[in-house]
């Protein structure tokens, strides 16, 4: 079975627990994409040029517990901007997208760029302030860099000329600002269960 669940959005509006956790519940395996940016932003932070850095990128960049800090953060979404960098990394993900078995791929453009045929599409916000409220219980540090970080975040992958982010026209919008996490976990399912009962 062929099945893409496409989870966009902005940083820390909760796409990584809520990939992980239906990825888990329904036996799908899981690219959480922005740990590609971030591998990348590492190596280029480390001297490498960014396209030769996107195409030279193998699984074991993407253990590394520095790739889940703010400049981390800050350099994947840099990089990010660079049209090379992201053609180099298209057809790996669009792969995994329609591997065999079923895959659940978070990030910013998963149902406008890499798979706009995904079966589920949703596109995961919440308010700046929740969200760099979030990061901040999440890393710690001070609330009002964390918040400053989130937007300029958000600015920069909003606007850039490649690949923005923003929602698919089919995209199921979930703004957990005022939702647990559990719930919308369980929103999310729901619009997969309905889905999956469709094809068979
Ligand atoms: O999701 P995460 O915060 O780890 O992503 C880091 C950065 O990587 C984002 O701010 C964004 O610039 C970039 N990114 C992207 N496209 C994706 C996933 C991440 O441009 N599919």
């Amino acid at each position: 079975m062929i099945f893409t669940v496409a989870i966009d959005g902005p940083a820390a509006a909760g796409k990584g627990t809520i990939s992980r956790a239906v990825a888990e519940r329904f036996g799908f395996a899981h690219l959480d994409t922005g740990l590609l940016y971030r591998a990348v932003g590492a190596r280029v932070a480390a001297g490498a040029a960014p396209e030769a850095a996107a195409q030279a990128l193998s699984p074991d960049d993407l253990g590394n517990a520095e790739l889940r800090t703010l400049a981390a953060g800050q350099a994947a979404s840099r990089v990010a901007a660079i049209p090379e960098v992201r053609a180099a990394l298209v057809q790996f993900q669009r792969r995994f997208a329609r591997r065999e078995g079923g895959a659940v791929l978070d990030g910013r453009d998963i149902g406008t760029v890499i798979c706009p045929e995904a079966e589920v599409k949703l596109y995961v916000t919440a308010s700046p302030e929740v969200r760099a409220h979030r990061r901040w219980l999440e890393l710690g540090g001070d609330a009002d860099v964390v918040l400053a970080e989130v937007r300029e975040r958000d600015a920069r992958d909003m606007n850039r000329a490649d690949a923005p982010l923003r929602p698919a026209p089919d995209a199921v919008i979930l703004d957990t600002s005022d939702m647990t996490i559990a719930a919308a976990v369980e929103r999310a399912a729901a619009l997969v269960a309905a889905r999956l009962s469709q094809s068979s």
